[in-house]
């Protein structure tokens, strides 16, 4: 951190900024008075004689490593299919014409029956593809199939190319939740995506519709940035405050798929990347302060900070440890095949290794299953383990294999690596930040109902 300052963090993911002369105290174990008591009142080093702090302690790591157990998120592929074919398509999707890549009645079955035995009573399931709203009669059988569940939530994943009564019928549900891309003005739209301007105007007049119809908060919407030439960002801001949105989650694009091999620059992200990154959510927080009305925000910012700050509540797959495989979510691809994530489906259908783990109808409960949960954690990594950022941190083995083709290399050379090390750099910078702006983004981000002085204690 700045002038000699130095993050401090203990196993369980509690902080505290030491000034350069506290740091010289720690080194040479002459802990003041007033240190020994703000570390233990803090729980940083809990007295041996203290059964409660030490239970506390305990707790508060086991919250951070917490392992879900029970299946209750499914990623569903009823179609391979596609009416587009996006540059950055990860998916390596097939035409809308073409025969044999959507579910088949026994598929369809083997989903439904797997619905009647779930243990779980919340329900979340996204529907992937392809473009499922191509067979959106998959779709509302699923959601049919889903009545018992005391709670549910359904994303349908589409670029809202073709809008039909049928599929108006099942955002009519208060349940299902609809999310798209959207990468920016509608000439950047076009050129990564469309294509022609006239699957433009319908797309952005289907956006249109559905926000009028149901307001933003039916819909969110992602863009996919190009790091070597990222838009402008107050016009991409701008293209998604027009329709009310107001999460951005910014991605680089995915090393999968089509992607990888039309745009094989996208292996690791460098400077510019993350420069871009910084300077979108300074701009975000600066926007945030002149027009209170409403709460902009990054959302992958937002994700690594309530890590920071609510152990074990924030489940997002791609930044979690462990990150079990195939146990609390799964992906159904259109012809029956689980993988554990949809980034595994991707490289299988690219052909770059086959990380499938079952089918529906025989199960997921395999070899293949075990051999990767074996090494989904950063707990005992040699490099997670100096870290810093380890109880906040993830692990995502599928991107390392993306990348590199293997899992074994040291910490700091992958890509997941330097990007997280980077973003935890930058969230601690905004949250030891006393500029009233940051903090009143922070704390909208944070869900709190006022802004506090300060999100972090600094030991002098
Ligand atoms: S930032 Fe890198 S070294 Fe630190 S915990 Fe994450 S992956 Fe491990």
């Amino acid at each position: 951190m700045k002038d000699g300052q130095a993050l401090c963090v203990n196993n369980a993911g509690g902080f505290f900024l030491a000034s350069p002369e506290c740091l010289e105290r720690l080194n040479a174990d002459h802990l003041k008075e007033s240190d020994r008591s703000f570390l233990q009142t803090r729980g940083h080093i809990p007295d041996s004689r203290d059964r409660l702090g030490q239970a506390a302690f305990a707790f508060a790591k086991a919250q951070r490593l917490l392992r879900p157990s029970q299946l209750d998120y499914l990623i569903l592929v009823p179609t391979l299919r596609c009416n587009l074919s996006c540059s950055y398509c990860q998916v390596s999707r097939v035409s809308e014409n073409q025969s044999g890549f959507d579910w088949s009645e026994e598929t369809l079955s083997a989903v439904l029956e797997l619905l009647d035995t779930l243990e779980t009573r919340h329900i979340k399931i996204e529907f992937q593809g392809g473009e499922p709203t191509l067979r959106p009669d998959l779709i509302g059988r699923v959601i049919e199939k889903c009545a018992r569940f005391e709670r549910r939530e359904f994303v349908i994943c589409s670029n809202l190319q073709n809008v039909t009564d049928e599929l108006l019928a099942l955002f009519d549900h208060p349940e299902v939740f609809i999310s798209t891309s959207l990468d920016g003005d509608p000439a950047t739209h076009e050129h990564n995506r469309t294509e022609r301007s006239d699957a433009t105007n319908q797309f952005l007049a289907n956006l249109s519709m559905i926000v009028r119809r149901y307001g933003p908060t039916k819909i969110s919407a992602l863009p996919t940035i190009n790091p070597t030439s990222p838009p402008d960002i107050d016009d991409l801001i701008d293209s998604y405050t027009r329709f009310g949105l107001e999460s951005i989650f910014l991605r680089p694009i995915n090393y999968q798929g089509f992607a990888r091999k039309r745009h094989k620059d996208a292996r690791e992200q460098g400077r510019e990347w993350r420069e871009f990154y910084e300077r979108f959510v300074r701009r975000v927080i600066q926007r945030n302060w002149e027009d209170r009305s409403r709460v902009l925000e990054e959302t992958y910012f937002s994700i690594t900070l309530r890590r920071i700050f609510y152990p074990g509540r924030e489940r997002h797959v791609d930044l979690r440890s462990p990150n079990p495989m195939g146990i609390d979510y799964i992906v159904v691809d259109h012809d029956g095949t689980i993988y554990p994530t949809d980034e595994a489906r991707m490289l299988s259908r690219s052909g770059v290794i086959d990380l499938s783990i079952g089918t529906i109808e025989s199960g997921w409960d395999s070899e293949a299953r075990d051999l990767l949960n074996r090494y989904a954690s950063n707990e005992h990594d040699p490099a997670c383990r100096q870290c810093a950022f380890q109880p906040y941190c993830g692990r995502d083995l599928v991107d390392d294999i993306a990348r590199y083709g293997r899992i074994d290399l040291p910490r700091y050379e992958t890509e997941f690596c330097r990007r997280h090390m980077h973003l935890f750099g930058f969230v601690f910078e905004m949250i030891y930040d006393q500029d009233p702006a940051v903090r009143y983004s922070l704390a909208r981000w944070l869900r709190l109902p006022a802004t506090p002085t300060s999100f972090g204690e600094v030991l002098a």
